[in-house]
Formats: C-alpha cells, sequence, structure tokens
C-alpha cells in the first residue's frame, strides 16, 4: 500500500520533469532547425545589453559644451517661404558657418553630405567650398558604398587617409569590405581636409546600432569616421597631444593622447550612450539664420549639423532610442572618445567559463539543500543576484559579461539536477524497499511482508466478496538433512526449493520465508478445492525434483503442506495460519510428503 503511494507521487515527479526536458530538446532542435540557436541567444543577450544600458544611462552626462543645430521639421517649414523645399541652397551653410564662427564656436561637424552640384548655383558649391576652406575648425562628411561596379569606384584623396598602426592580431578592418565612394564635391573635396565618413553600424542580428566604427579600410588606406576625426583634432587643440598618428595596441585598445578605447574585432567602439536621445541641447536652425540666438551663445561649443525633421528620415534604432538621429549618434561618440568612455565585451570563452561556474553553484545548492523550496529559491537568488551584478559591473566599469548564456544554463542545470536528484532517490527507495521487504537467503518475501499482505488480502476479499487461500511449507526431517549434508547443503535446498515454489504460481501469488524451513504461499482468489490441488502439484514437483548442490551432489527432499482458505477457515490472519498449521500437523502425523487433509473446519458459529 505505502509502496503504491510512493511509486505513484514518484512516478508523476519523474514523468514531470521528463516532459519538460523532453519539451526543451524538442524546442532546441526546432531552434535549431528554423535558426541558429546561438543567433537567438545572442538576439536576447543584445536586448538585456540594451535594458542594462537604458536603465544605467539616467546618471550620466555628456560633454555640456556639444550642442546640435538641428535641421528639424520647424526649420523647414518656418524657412520654406525664403528657401524653398528640401534641399535648401547652398549659401545657407555658408552664412550658417560665417554666423557660428563669428560667435565663437570651437568646432562645426556637417552631418550632411554635399553631393554633387545644384544644376545652374555652380557659384553657391563654390562659395561653399571656400567658406569651408577658410577656417580649420569645419568638418563634412562623406560615405561608402558597396556597388557592384567596382570598375569605375573613384579614388579617395590621399590627403583624407590616415596613419594607423595596427598592433593587433584579431581587428580586421575587412569588415567593412567597401567597394565604393560616394564623393562630394570637388571643390570641397580640394578646399579642405577635413572630412569624416559616416557610414552606419547597424547590428546585423536585430539591425540596432551598437557600435561606431572607427576607420574604414578603401583600397589600402584608412578614413577616419567623421566623429574621431572631430574628437582627435580636439583632442589635439585642447590637450597639446599629437594624434597625427594612430596606434592600436595589441589588446585591441585605440589610443588617442592619454584615451585609450576599446575596440571590437571589427575595429568598432561599443557605444555608450546617454539617453533616451535628444538629450543634447538641439538648436533649431532656423535661430541662426534668423540670427536671433543671444550673441556668444555658441562661444566654445561643438556644433554638430544634422537633419532630424521626420521627412528627411535620418533616424535610428539604438539600444536607448528607436527615434535616435543620426547626427546625435556622432555626436555620442565624439563624447565617448572625449570621456574614454567605451565599452569592452568579454569574449565568449569567458561568458561561457562564468555560466560553467555559475552552473556548478546552483547543482551544489541542489545536491546539498533537500528542501525543494528552498533550493529553487536559493537558485533564482543566484541567477538574481548574477543579473544584478552584471548590471552593475556594465555600469561602472563599462565592461558587458553576458547575462543569458549564464541564465539558460543556470535554469538547464536546475532542471537537470533536479531530474537526477529524483531518480537516484527513486534508486535509493528502490533499494531500501527491497531491503525491507525480501528474505536474503531465498530472495523470497520475508515474514513481515507476507503479513502485511495477508491483511490487505482480508481487506480486498471482504470488499470484493471474494476469497484467497494460503499454503503453509515445511520441509520434512529438515534437521536430518542438515546433519547429513552440512548446514550450506541445507541453505541451498532452502534457495532451491524458494525458487521451485515461485516458479509454480502465479505472479500476483505471494511467495514468502515464513521462518526457519517454513514457507507460505498467499494464493490470491484460490478456493480451498484450487489451493488443495496447486498445494498437492507443489508437493509432486518438489518429491520428483533432483536438488543439484555442490561438488555434484544430488539429493531429494519432500515437503509437508497445510492449506487453509479464506474465509471459510478462519476470519481472522491468525485464525486463518493457525487452520494451515494444523493442517500441515496432519500432513507429518500421516507421514510427510503430502498436504495434509481438510476435514477439521472451523466453524465460527459453533
Ligand atoms: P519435520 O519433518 O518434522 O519438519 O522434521 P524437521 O527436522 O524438519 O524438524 P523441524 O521443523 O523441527 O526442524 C527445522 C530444522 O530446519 C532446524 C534447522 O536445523 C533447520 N533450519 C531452519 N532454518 C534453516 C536455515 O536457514 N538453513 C538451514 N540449513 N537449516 C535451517
Ligand atoms: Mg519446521
Ligand atoms: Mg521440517
Amino acid at each position: 500500500m505505502i509502496r503504491n503511494v510512493w511509486d505513484k507521487k514518484l512516478f508523476r515527479q519523474i514523468s514531470y520533469f521528463l516532459l519538460i526536458a523532453a519539451a526543451i530538446m524538442l524546442l532546441w532542435l526546432l531552434g535549431q532547425k528554423i535558426f541558429s540557436f546561438e543567433n537567438l541567444l545572442e538576439a536576447y543577450e543584445l536586448k538585456t545589453y540594451d535594458l542594462r544600458v537604458g536603465m544605467a544611462t539616467k546618471s550620466r552626462n555628456h560633454n555640456p559644451d556639444v550642442v546640435i543645430l538641428a535641421i528639424d521639421d520647424a526649420s523647414l517649414e518656418i524657412l520654406e517661404d525664403e528657401l524653398g523645399r528640401w534641399p535648401w541652397p547652398r549659401d545657407v551653410y555658408v552664412d550658417a558657418i560665417d554666423y557660428l564662427e563669428r560667435d565663437g564656436a570651437d568646432s562645426i561637424a556637417f552631418d550632411l553630405m554635399f553631393v554633387g552640384q545644384q544644376k545652374g548655383f555652380q557659384d553657391r558649391d563654390l562659395k561653399l567650398a571656400e567658406t569651408i576652406g577658410k577656417y580649420d575648425n569645419v568638418y563634412v562628411s562623406m560615405n561608402f558604398d558597396y556597388r557592384e561596379d567596382k570598375k569605375n569606384a573613384p579614388d579617395v584623396p590621399d590627403k583624407l587617409s590616415v596613419s594607423l598602426e595596427n598592433r593587433s592580431r584579431d581587428i580586421d578592418f575587412s569588415y567593412f569590405s567597401y567597394t565604393y565612394c560616394r564623393l562630394i564635391l570637388d571643390e570641397i573635396m580640394e578646399a579642405t581636409d577635413k572630412i569624416g565618413f559616416i557610414n552606419f553600424r547597424r547590428d546585423p542580428i536585430d539591425k540596432i546600432a551598437r557600435k561606431s566604427p572607427t576607420f574604414f579600410e578603401y583600397r589600402g588606406n584608412y578614413y577616419p569616421y567623421l566623429a574621431l576625426k572631430l574628437a582627435s583634432d580636439y583632442i589635439e587643440r585642447h590637450e597639446n597631444v599629437d594624434t597625427n598618428k594612430y596606434v592600436i595596441t595589441g589588446d585591441n585598445r585605440l589610443l588617442i593622447g592619454n584615451r585609450s578605447l576599446q575596440l571590437d574585432n571589427s575595429g568598432s567602439i561599443t557605444i555608450n550612450w546617454y539617453g533616451p536621445h535628444y538629450t543634447y541641447e538641439y538648436i533649431p536652425f532656423w535661430k541662426v539664420y534668423k540670427s536671433v540666438l543671444e550673441e556668444g551663445y555658441l562661444k566654445d561649443k561643438i556644433v554638430f549639423i544634422g537633419a532630424t525633421a521626420v521627412s528627411l528620415y535620418d533616424i535610428k534604432s539604438t539600444p536607448v532610442s528607436s527615434v535616435y538621429p543620426g547626427v546625435e549618434v556622432q555626436a555620442t561618440v565624439f563624447n565617448n572618445i572625449l570621456d574614454n568612455r567605451s565599452v569592452k565585451r568579454v569574449s565568449g570563452l569567458t561568458d561561457i567559463i562564468i555560466a560553467l561556474v555559475l552552473s556548478f553553484f546552483v547543482a551544489i545548492v541542489i545536491i546539498k539543500i533537500h528542501e525543494p523550496l528552498i533550493s529553487s529559491l536559493v537558485s533564482i537568488f543566484i541567477l538574481l543576484s548574477y543579473i544584478f551584478l552584471a548590471s552593475a559591473i556594465l555600469d561602472y566599469y563599462l565592461v558587458w559579461v553576458g547575462i543569458v548564456i549564464q541564465s539558460v544554463f543556470i535554469v538547464l542545470t536546475f532542471a537537470v539536477m533536479f531530474i537526477i536528484k529524483y531518480v537516484l532517490k527513486a534508486k535509493d527507495f528502490e533499494y531500501t524497499y527491497r531491503l525491507a521487504t525480501t528474505d536474503g537467503l531465498t530472495e523470497l518475501y520475508n515474514h513481515r511482508y507476507f503479513q502485511e499482505k495477508l491483511k490487505e488480502n482480508i481487506i480486498i476479499a471482504d470488499k470484493n466478496n471474494s476469497c484467497f487461500s494460503i499454503v503453509l511449507i515445511d520441509i520434512d526431517f529438515f534437521k536430518k538433512f542438515n546433519d547429513t549434508y552440512g548446514h550450506q547443503a541445507g541453505d541451498e535446498v532452502l534457495r532451491q526449493v524458494g525458487q521451485v515454489l515461485k516458479r509454480s504460481v502465479k505472479n500476483r501469488d505471494v511467495v514468502a520465508r515464513y521462518g526457519g524451513e517454513e514457507m507460505v504461499i498467499i494464493l490470491a482468489e484460490a478456493d480451498t478445492e484450487s489451493a488443495v490441488k496447486i498445494a498437492g502439484r507443489i508437493c509432486k514437483t518438489i518429491a520428483t525434483k533432483d536438488f543439484n548442490l555442490a561438488e555434484g551432489l544430488v539429493v531429494n527432499v519432500t515437503i509437508s503442506l497445510g492449506v487453509g482458505a479464506y474465509p471459510v477457515h478462519g476470519k481472522t490472519s491468525t485464525e486463518l495460519i493457525e487452520f494451515a498449521d494444523k493442517g500441515l500437523y496432519r500432513a507429518k502425523k500421516n507421514g510427510r510428503n503430502q498436504v495434509g487433509a481438510m476435514e477439521d473446519r472451523v466453524d465460527s458459529s459453533s
């Protein structure tokens, strides 16, 4: 009875866990088939990174001198009467540059590309080029492209390339293998070498911008990212350091002045965002055009000029915002370089090692703590603490350790350890249970188990209004047998008799060692007649069997049997055993090797 209840509960738990394990396996296989599972984990890692970055940026400040001169919707609308529709005539920028210079701006960077001539207005293009060339603090943009037509791909003027010493074995700029350059106006390229490239980098997995390029390799030369060029010139001017030559160290760090920025294998900086967006001071372009700003308002400012108007859609998805203006990306990268804040992501191997260590702890917790609720809570605590710690490390040390692969490892370890623990427990229980219910010598059930089963059978018979019988068995002249052949031989005979008994009855019948050389059988649902028949058959089987003992010794033994049927021969287990014992006694008295006669009926009513 106890065993059944235990078995059911155990069975339920084990099948539950196996089901989960099977489901995980199935999902995994399915996942691998449809999309690479690693990419899925990476996508989640990126998402959690974005969340962590988003939470951390609130407390972070950028350089207050960085402002954005925004060609916004309001400016397009307000200036439409005077300037017409976008694109504006280029003398607008001439005026803007002159204005900003007069007002004392530190530097001016156009996140706009002056590509192609505006027909019939060549004089304006010339004027713009002349104005840009006149000042040494005006920066303009250009970009690279992928095009099939490699033959007609233009050369980029040599003066725009930079000297870069790459001592890193990991960094390979061919990540951006551009085949084409979209040149800007010749006049501008002739007038200035303050040209940076503004190719934008999205994560291939989810198209979100988390990184910024540093240099682009094109036809064997290196060209700088706009924000990088501006930042290194800024550092050179303000800190009196020479940044003519760039060095990337063996451990993947780009040195600019006293800054040391961590690069990834493609030579990109993982951007450290200020956010969510519009964190900088945005000055609408029309205010400069109409000169409504206070005089000196832009003194010492680093002015990024770019389009933020919805219709000009220069909007990027970033970890901190899905509507991040492109020009603000430049401003943020510029700030990152100045603040020497770049995020270092640990290697995949480091992430896996951390995951393994955490899994180990969880495994120990589950093995050591026996209360499932507590071990679950402790495991959850480990998981949450790790996530918290990883977020803090990212925020304070700018080191990006993963949390997704670690979480997956923790959860899987938890599940697997639970399953293993229950399987072991089940095995352990089976063993103890066997030990407690079987007889060591004969491997039959023991006396205690027989008594338990007997009572159980009585309950079942009462409930179903059915019957069952017991057969008591005693080996004849066994004392003499022992004296003749020794106890070892006696033990062997006992064992073999036990096996014969087991084989002579059905599986559901219980064969037990009653004590000494006495054994007992519970014959389920057998009435007196069939019990006597079975007992007779067993008696004959034993009597005719040759018992092969050690050293070629062959012996024969006989048994005497007594039968009792429930409920006719006894209403309780004691009465029933007593009745069968009397039968056994009669069998002995009658000359042994037989089933005791059934004449002596117990009648409870008399
Ligand atoms: P009877 O035909 O009247 O049953 O004669 P018997 O000699 O079998 O008499 P009894 O039942 O009194 O003797 C039981 C003997 O069985 C005593 C003991 O030597 C032997 N015996 C009991 N348990 C074991 C055992 O585990 N191993 C061995 N080898 N002998 C046992
Ligand atoms: Mg005996
Ligand atoms: Mg005996």
